[in-house]
Protein backbone atom coordinates (compact mmCIF):
# COMPACT_ATOMS: atom_id res chain seq x y z
CA UNK A 1 0.00 0.00 0.00
CA UNK A 2 1.27 3.43 -0.96
CA UNK A 3 1.56 5.72 2.04
CA UNK A 4 -0.09 8.43 3.08
CA UNK A 5 1.83 11.90 1.79
CA UNK A 6 1.22 14.53 4.27
CA UNK A 7 2.46 18.33 2.78
CA UNK A 8 3.68 20.97 4.84
CA UNK A 9 2.82 24.42 3.46
CA UNK A 10 4.19 27.83 4.06
CA UNK A 11 2.28 30.08 5.32
CA UNK A 12 1.04 32.88 2.99
CA UNK A 13 -1.07 35.31 5.42
CA UNK A 14 0.57 38.54 6.10
CA UNK A 15 2.34 38.49 9.32
CA UNK A 16 1.78 34.40 9.47
CA UNK A 17 5.37 33.45 10.56
CA UNK A 18 4.71 29.96 12.57
CA UNK A 19 4.60 26.40 10.48
CA UNK A 20 2.80 23.52 11.02
CA UNK A 21 4.53 20.56 11.30
CA UNK A 22 8.18 21.28 12.97
CA UNK A 23 11.12 18.91 12.48
CA UNK A 24 10.57 17.56 15.75
CA UNK A 25 7.12 16.05 15.04
CA UNK A 26 8.53 14.40 11.42
CA UNK A 27 9.57 11.26 12.93
CA UNK A 28 6.66 11.11 15.05
CA UNK A 29 4.02 11.15 12.17
CA UNK A 30 6.80 9.06 10.20
CA UNK A 31 6.37 6.05 12.63
CA UNK A 32 2.73 6.01 11.28
CA UNK A 33 3.97 4.86 7.82
CA UNK A 34 3.46 8.55 6.63
CA UNK A 35 5.83 10.47 3.95
CA UNK A 36 6.40 14.48 4.71
CA UNK A 37 6.50 16.79 2.40
CA UNK A 38 7.67 20.17 3.22
CA UNK A 39 7.81 23.66 0.86
CA UNK A 40 11.28 24.62 0.84
CA UNK A 41 10.84 27.55 3.59
CA UNK A 42 8.26 26.67 5.05
CA UNK A 43 9.88 26.82 8.73
CA UNK A 44 12.41 29.28 8.19
CA UNK A 45 10.79 32.57 9.44
CA UNK A 46 9.96 30.53 12.66
CA UNK A 47 13.58 28.87 12.88
CA UNK A 48 13.42 25.95 11.37
CA UNK A 49 15.46 25.63 8.10
CA UNK A 50 15.08 23.00 5.66
CA UNK A 51 18.10 21.02 6.78
CA UNK A 52 16.34 20.12 9.90
CA UNK A 53 13.20 18.46 8.22
CA UNK A 54 15.44 17.09 5.58
CA UNK A 55 17.77 15.22 8.75
CA UNK A 56 14.53 14.46 10.45
CA UNK A 57 13.16 12.16 7.73
CA UNK A 58 11.12 14.70 5.45
CA UNK A 59 11.83 15.56 1.82
CA UNK A 60 11.96 19.11 1.08
CA UNK A 61 10.41 20.42 -2.44
CA UNK A 62 8.96 23.29 -4.02
CA UNK A 63 5.21 24.18 -3.62
CA UNK A 64 4.03 23.10 -6.92
CA UNK A 65 5.00 19.31 -5.41
CA UNK A 66 4.07 19.84 -1.92
CA UNK A 67 0.13 21.04 -3.51
CA UNK A 68 0.21 18.14 -6.15
CA UNK A 69 1.59 15.40 -4.27
CA UNK A 70 -0.04 15.62 -0.75
CA UNK A 71 -2.45 14.13 0.00
CA UNK A 72 -3.34 15.97 3.13
CA UNK A 73 -1.98 19.50 3.59
CA UNK A 74 -0.93 20.63 7.11
CA UNK A 75 -1.45 24.32 7.56
CA UNK A 76 -2.48 27.15 10.49
CA UNK A 77 -4.03 29.30 8.15
CA UNK A 78 -6.16 28.09 5.24
CA UNK A 79 -3.50 28.07 2.05
CA UNK A 80 -4.36 29.67 -1.12
CA UNK A 81 -4.87 26.36 -3.20
CA UNK A 82 -5.95 22.87 -2.40
CA UNK A 83 -6.29 20.68 -4.84
CA UNK A 84 -10.08 18.98 -5.57
CA UNK A 85 -10.25 15.91 -3.51
CA UNK A 86 -7.18 16.97 -1.17
CA UNK A 87 -7.36 17.11 2.22
CA UNK A 88 -6.44 19.55 4.28
CA UNK A 89 -6.01 20.23 8.15
CA UNK A 90 -5.56 23.26 9.79
CA UNK A 91 -7.18 26.15 11.80
CA UNK A 92 -9.90 27.18 9.10
CA UNK A 93 -12.36 29.02 11.28
CA UNK A 94 -15.21 27.53 9.81
CA UNK A 95 -17.76 29.71 11.92
CA UNK A 96 -16.18 32.28 10.50
CA UNK A 97 -16.49 31.19 7.01
CA UNK A 98 -19.05 29.08 6.65
CA UNK A 99 -19.68 29.48 2.49
CA UNK A 100 -15.92 29.03 1.89
CA UNK A 101 -16.49 25.95 3.88
CA UNK A 102 -19.63 24.84 1.23
CA UNK A 103 -17.27 25.76 -1.46
CA UNK A 104 -14.44 23.40 -0.41
CA UNK A 105 -17.42 20.57 -0.02
CA UNK A 106 -18.35 20.78 -3.80
CA UNK A 107 -14.53 19.98 -4.82
CA UNK A 108 -15.04 16.81 -2.22
CA UNK A 109 -11.78 18.12 -0.14
CA UNK A 110 -11.87 17.07 3.07
CA UNK A 111 -11.43 19.81 5.29
CA UNK A 112 -10.37 19.30 8.76
CA UNK A 113 -10.48 22.40 11.24
CA UNK A 114 -9.25 22.23 14.73
CA UNK A 115 -10.79 24.58 16.03
CA UNK A 116 -14.02 22.07 15.78
CA UNK A 117 -12.29 20.22 18.50
CA UNK A 118 -14.49 19.09 21.82
CA UNK A 119 -12.07 21.11 24.19
CA UNK A 120 -13.74 19.09 27.45
CA UNK A 121 -12.41 15.75 25.97
CA UNK A 122 -9.34 14.50 28.09
CA UNK A 123 -8.62 12.34 25.16
CA UNK A 124 -8.31 15.71 23.11
CA UNK A 125 -6.37 17.59 24.99
CA UNK A 126 -3.16 16.63 23.17
CA UNK A 127 -4.76 18.40 20.07
CA UNK A 128 -5.98 21.57 21.63
CA UNK A 129 -4.69 24.16 19.48
CA UNK A 130 -6.97 26.82 20.75
CA UNK A 131 -5.50 26.56 24.24
CA UNK A 132 -1.71 26.33 23.06
CA UNK A 133 -2.36 28.97 20.80
CA UNK A 134 -4.27 31.31 23.17
CA UNK A 135 -1.93 30.29 25.98
CA UNK A 136 0.89 32.07 23.74
CA UNK A 137 -1.11 35.04 23.42
CA UNK A 138 -1.84 35.72 26.45
CA UNK A 139 1.93 34.81 27.67
CA UNK A 140 2.93 37.91 24.63
CA UNK A 141 -0.12 40.45 25.50
CA UNK A 142 1.39 41.18 29.00
CA UNK A 143 5.05 41.01 27.47
CA UNK A 144 3.41 44.08 24.80
CA UNK A 145 1.72 45.51 27.56
CA UNK A 146 4.86 45.80 29.86
CA UNK A 147 7.43 46.82 26.97
CA UNK A 148 4.29 49.41 26.53
CA UNK A 149 4.27 50.36 30.06
CA UNK A 150 7.39 53.28 30.54
CA UNK A 151 7.06 52.43 33.87
CA UNK A 152 8.23 49.18 35.98
CA UNK A 153 5.74 46.17 36.92
CA UNK A 154 7.52 45.13 40.18
CA UNK A 155 7.71 46.68 43.37
CA UNK A 156 11.28 48.33 43.20
CA UNK A 157 12.96 50.01 46.17
CA UNK A 158 16.27 51.68 45.37
CA UNK A 159 18.34 54.31 46.41
CA UNK A 160 16.87 56.50 44.09
CA UNK A 161 13.60 55.80 45.75
CA UNK A 162 10.30 53.00 45.42
CA UNK A 163 8.67 52.78 42.77
CA UNK A 164 4.72 50.85 43.24
CA UNK A 165 4.10 48.15 41.59
CA UNK A 166 2.07 48.34 38.39
CA UNK A 167 -1.93 47.50 39.12
CA UNK A 168 -3.07 45.11 36.17
CA UNK A 169 -6.45 44.35 35.58
CA UNK A 170 -7.35 41.42 33.41
CA UNK A 171 -10.64 40.75 32.10
CA UNK A 172 -11.94 37.48 31.18
CA UNK A 173 -10.12 34.73 32.84
CA UNK A 174 -9.85 31.64 30.06
CA UNK A 175 -6.93 29.90 28.91
CA UNK A 176 -5.86 34.04 27.88
CA UNK A 177 -6.66 35.25 31.10
CA UNK A 178 -4.95 33.00 33.60
CA UNK A 179 -1.88 32.62 31.53
CA UNK A 180 -1.93 36.90 31.55
CA UNK A 181 -2.38 36.83 35.34
CA UNK A 182 0.47 34.40 35.96
CA UNK A 183 2.82 36.32 33.27
CA UNK A 184 2.04 39.74 34.56
CA UNK A 185 2.57 38.21 38.30
CA UNK A 186 5.94 36.74 38.08
CA UNK A 187 6.64 40.33 36.56
CA UNK A 188 6.14 41.37 39.92
CA UNK A 189 2.37 43.29 38.84
CA UNK A 190 0.08 43.46 41.22
CA UNK A 191 -3.01 41.68 39.36
CA UNK A 192 -6.72 42.04 39.74
CA UNK A 193 -9.12 39.94 37.16
CA UNK A 194 -13.19 39.06 36.48
CA UNK A 195 -15.12 36.81 34.67
CA UNK A 196 -18.71 35.73 34.46
CA UNK A 197 -17.98 32.11 34.81
CA UNK A 198 -18.73 31.39 38.40
CA UNK A 199 -15.71 28.92 38.75
CA UNK A 200 -13.17 31.34 37.72
CA UNK A 201 -13.17 33.42 41.14
CA UNK A 202 -10.91 30.02 42.52
CA UNK A 203 -8.86 29.65 39.23
CA UNK A 204 -7.52 33.63 39.24
CA UNK A 205 -7.03 33.40 43.29
CA UNK A 206 -5.17 30.24 42.75
CA UNK A 207 -2.24 32.38 40.70
CA UNK A 208 -2.25 35.10 43.04
CA UNK A 209 -4.83 37.38 41.62
CA UNK A 210 -7.75 39.43 43.07
CA UNK A 211 -11.20 38.47 41.75
CA UNK A 212 -13.05 41.32 41.09
CA UNK A 213 -16.73 40.75 41.71
CA UNK A 214 -19.56 42.68 40.26
CA UNK A 215 -23.04 43.29 41.59
CA UNK A 216 -24.89 44.41 38.05
CA UNK A 217 -24.16 40.99 36.40
CA UNK A 218 -24.90 37.73 38.02
CA UNK A 219 -22.54 35.20 37.34
CA UNK A 220 -23.13 32.31 34.77
CA UNK A 221 -21.96 29.78 32.54
CA UNK A 222 -23.40 28.47 29.20
CA UNK A 223 -23.05 26.01 26.89
CA UNK A 224 -19.74 24.05 26.96
CA UNK A 225 -18.12 25.29 29.72
CA UNK A 226 -18.27 28.74 27.95
CA UNK A 227 -19.87 32.07 29.09
CA UNK A 228 -23.14 32.66 28.60
CA UNK A 229 -24.14 35.48 26.32
CA UNK A 230 -25.10 38.88 27.84
CA UNK A 231 -27.63 41.43 26.95
CA UNK A 232 -27.44 43.73 25.80
CA UNK A 233 -28.90 45.50 29.19
CA UNK A 234 -26.76 43.61 30.79
CA UNK A 235 -23.57 44.46 28.87
CA UNK A 236 -24.03 47.81 29.11
CA UNK A 237 -24.72 47.89 33.25
CA UNK A 238 -20.66 45.67 33.43
CA UNK A 239 -19.11 47.95 31.58
CA UNK A 240 -20.37 50.62 33.44
CA UNK A 241 -19.36 48.72 36.80
CA UNK A 242 -16.21 47.85 35.42
CA UNK A 243 -15.41 51.39 34.56
CA UNK A 244 -14.53 52.33 38.10
CA UNK A 245 -12.15 49.33 38.22
CA UNK A 246 -10.16 50.31 34.99
CA UNK A 247 -9.71 53.92 35.83
CA UNK A 248 -8.14 52.52 38.96
CA UNK A 249 -5.39 50.00 37.04
CA UNK A 250 -2.39 50.94 35.16
CA UNK A 251 -2.67 48.59 32.36
CA UNK A 252 -5.87 46.19 31.46
CA UNK A 253 -5.96 43.19 29.16
CA UNK A 254 -8.74 42.41 27.88
CA UNK A 255 -9.84 38.58 26.55
CA UNK A 256 -13.32 38.15 26.30
CA UNK A 257 -14.80 35.61 23.73
CA UNK A 258 -18.00 34.10 23.54
CA UNK A 259 -18.03 31.10 20.38
CA UNK A 260 -19.34 32.38 17.54
CA UNK A 261 -20.36 35.65 18.62
CA UNK A 262 -18.93 39.16 18.70
CA UNK A 263 -16.60 40.02 21.48
CA UNK A 264 -18.25 41.66 24.40
CA UNK A 265 -17.95 45.12 24.69
CA UNK A 266 -16.52 45.38 28.33
CA UNK A 267 -14.44 49.18 28.08
CA UNK A 268 -16.07 52.16 26.26
CA UNK A 269 -14.75 55.18 24.52
CA UNK A 270 -15.72 57.40 28.01
CA UNK A 271 -14.04 54.77 30.23
CA UNK A 272 -10.48 55.15 28.18
CA UNK A 273 -11.01 58.90 28.68
CA UNK A 274 -10.66 58.21 32.90
CA UNK A 275 -7.78 56.44 33.12
CA UNK A 276 -4.20 58.20 33.81
CA UNK A 277 -1.98 59.30 30.91
CA UNK A 278 0.75 56.32 30.80
CA UNK A 279 -2.13 53.67 31.12
CA UNK A 280 -1.99 50.44 28.52
CA UNK A 281 -4.60 48.85 27.36
CA UNK A 282 -4.41 45.85 25.40
CA UNK A 283 -7.22 44.20 23.54
CA UNK A 284 -6.93 40.83 23.31
CA UNK A 285 -10.53 40.21 21.11
CA UNK A 286 -9.51 43.13 19.13
CA UNK A 287 -11.35 41.94 15.58
CA UNK A 288 -12.80 43.23 12.62
CA UNK A 289 -16.38 42.73 14.32
CA UNK A 290 -15.22 44.78 17.31
CA UNK A 291 -12.96 44.03 20.10
CA UNK A 292 -13.89 44.57 23.82
CA UNK A 293 -12.56 47.74 23.69
CA UNK A 294 -15.16 50.28 21.95
CA UNK A 295 -11.78 52.02 20.17
CA UNK A 296 -9.34 49.14 19.86
CA UNK A 297 -8.48 48.69 15.43
CA UNK A 298 -6.78 44.76 15.48
CA UNK A 299 -2.97 45.26 14.26
CA UNK A 300 -3.38 48.63 15.42
CA UNK A 301 -1.85 50.75 18.62
CA UNK A 302 -3.42 54.10 19.07
CA UNK A 303 -2.64 56.54 21.63
CA UNK A 304 -5.31 58.78 23.05
CA UNK A 305 -6.09 62.22 23.56
CA UNK A 306 -5.38 61.50 27.32
CA UNK A 307 -2.23 59.39 27.03
CA UNK A 308 -4.28 55.66 26.88
CA UNK A 309 -2.04 53.52 24.24
CA UNK A 310 -4.82 51.39 23.20
CA UNK A 311 -3.36 48.30 21.40
CA UNK A 312 -5.47 45.77 19.28
CA UNK A 313 -3.63 42.56 19.35
CA UNK A 314 -3.23 41.23 16.03
CA UNK A 315 -2.15 37.66 15.82
CA UNK A 316 -0.03 37.40 18.87
CA UNK A 317 1.13 33.42 18.80
CA UNK A 318 2.46 34.77 15.22
CA UNK A 319 4.74 37.14 16.99
CA UNK A 320 6.46 33.93 18.97
CA UNK A 321 6.57 31.59 16.57
CA UNK A 322 8.94 29.10 17.58
CA UNK A 323 6.69 28.00 20.72
CA UNK A 324 3.55 28.56 18.60
CA UNK A 325 5.18 26.06 16.01
CA UNK A 326 6.14 23.25 18.37
CA UNK A 327 3.23 23.48 20.32
CA UNK A 328 0.91 23.77 17.51
CA UNK A 329 2.57 20.97 15.89
CA UNK A 330 1.87 18.48 18.62
CA UNK A 331 -1.54 19.01 18.50
CA UNK A 332 -1.97 18.50 14.23
CA UNK A 333 0.24 15.74 14.46
CA UNK A 334 -1.81 14.20 17.54
CA UNK A 335 -4.36 14.53 15.46
CA UNK A 336 -3.31 12.78 12.30
CA UNK A 337 -2.51 10.05 14.46
CA UNK A 338 -6.02 10.17 15.63
CA UNK A 339 -7.20 9.84 11.84
CA UNK A 340 -5.10 7.38 10.45
CA UNK A 341 -6.24 3.82 10.54
CA UNK A 342 -3.90 1.42 8.44
CA UNK A 343 -1.66 3.94 7.31
CA UNK A 344 -4.58 6.10 5.24
CA UNK A 345 -6.74 8.91 6.48
CA UNK A 346 -10.09 6.91 7.66
CA UNK A 347 -13.12 8.89 8.06
CA UNK A 348 -15.72 8.01 10.85
CA UNK A 349 -18.05 10.64 11.95
CA UNK A 350 -19.03 8.28 14.74
CA UNK A 351 -16.18 9.17 16.44
CA UNK A 352 -16.83 12.60 18.70
CA UNK A 353 -13.19 14.16 17.95
CA UNK A 354 -13.83 13.89 14.08
CA UNK A 355 -17.53 14.97 14.63
CA UNK A 356 -16.57 18.12 15.74
CA UNK A 357 -13.38 18.94 13.60
CA UNK A 358 -14.09 17.54 10.18
CA UNK A 359 -16.14 20.50 8.39
CA UNK A 360 -16.22 18.98 5.45
CA UNK A 361 -16.21 15.14 3.37
CA UNK A 362 -17.77 13.17 0.37
CA UNK A 363 -19.06 16.40 -0.83
CA UNK A 364 -20.79 17.57 1.76
CA UNK A 365 -20.60 19.96 4.89
CA UNK A 366 -21.02 17.59 7.67
CA UNK A 367 -20.23 19.33 10.83
CA UNK A 368 -23.41 20.22 12.40
CA UNK A 369 -22.64 24.01 13.63
CA UNK A 370 -21.18 25.00 10.33
CA UNK A 371 -23.88 23.56 8.59
CA UNK A 372 -26.44 25.30 10.46
CA UNK A 373 -25.19 28.59 9.41
CA UNK A 374 -25.08 27.73 6.30
CA UNK A 375 -28.76 26.71 6.27
CA UNK A 376 -29.70 29.96 8.42
CA UNK A 377 -27.80 32.40 5.98
CA UNK A 378 -29.43 33.19 2.36
P1 LIG B 1 -12.92 32.16 25.36
O1 LIG B 1 -11.68 32.50 24.59
O2 LIG B 1 -14.16 31.83 24.63
O3 LIG B 1 -13.22 33.39 26.36
C1 LIG B 1 -12.26 33.95 27.21
C2 LIG B 1 -12.86 34.27 28.56
O4 LIG B 1 -13.74 35.38 28.45
C3 LIG B 1 -13.69 33.13 29.14
O5 LIG B 1 -13.18 32.78 30.40
C4 LIG B 1 -15.09 33.71 29.25
O6 LIG B 1 -15.81 33.22 30.36
C5 LIG B 1 -14.82 35.19 29.36
N1 LIG B 1 -15.95 36.05 29.00
C6 LIG B 1 -16.73 36.02 27.89
N2 LIG B 1 -17.67 36.98 27.94
C7 LIG B 1 -17.47 37.65 29.09
C8 LIG B 1 -18.09 38.76 29.69
N3 LIG B 1 -19.12 39.41 29.12
N4 LIG B 1 -17.64 39.17 30.88
C9 LIG B 1 -16.60 38.55 31.49
N5 LIG B 1 -15.96 37.51 30.97
C10 LIG B 1 -16.38 37.07 29.78
O7 LIG B 1 -12.68 30.99 26.37
P2 LIG B 1 -11.43 30.01 26.55
O8 LIG B 1 -10.37 30.73 27.26
O9 LIG B 1 -11.09 29.37 25.27
O10 LIG B 1 -12.04 28.91 27.54
C11 LIG B 1 -13.19 29.09 28.26
C12 LIG B 1 -13.47 27.90 29.14
O11 LIG B 1 -13.21 26.66 28.52
C13 LIG B 1 -12.63 27.90 30.36
O12 LIG B 1 -13.42 27.39 31.39
C14 LIG B 1 -11.56 26.95 30.07
O13 LIG B 1 -10.95 26.44 31.22
C15 LIG B 1 -12.37 25.90 29.36
N6 LIG B 1 -11.47 25.05 28.60
C16 LIG B 1 -11.44 23.75 28.96
C17 LIG B 1 -10.58 22.90 28.34
C18 LIG B 1 -10.53 21.48 28.73
O14 LIG B 1 -11.35 21.04 29.49
N7 LIG B 1 -9.58 20.75 28.23
C19 LIG B 1 -9.75 23.36 27.34
C20 LIG B 1 -9.81 24.71 26.99
C21 LIG B 1 -10.70 25.53 27.63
Amino acid sequence: MAAVHVGVVKETAAGERRVALTPDAVPRVGAAGVEVLVESGAGASAWFPDEDYAQAGATVVDADTVYSRADVLLCVNQPPRVRDGQAVIGLLAPLLNPTGMAELATRNITAISLDGLPRTLTRAQGMDALTSQTNIAGYKAVLLAADTFERFFPLLITAAGTSKPAAVLVLGAGVAGLQAIGTARRLGAVVSAYDVRPQSKGEVESLGGRFVELKSVEAGAGEGGYARALSPDEQAAQAAELAEHIARHDVVITTAQVPGRRPPLMVTADTVKSMRAGSVIVDMAASDLGGNVEISQPGATIVTNNGVTVIGAGNLPAQMPTSASNAYARNISALLLHLLADGELHIDLDDEIQRGVVITHGGSVVQPATAKLLEASP
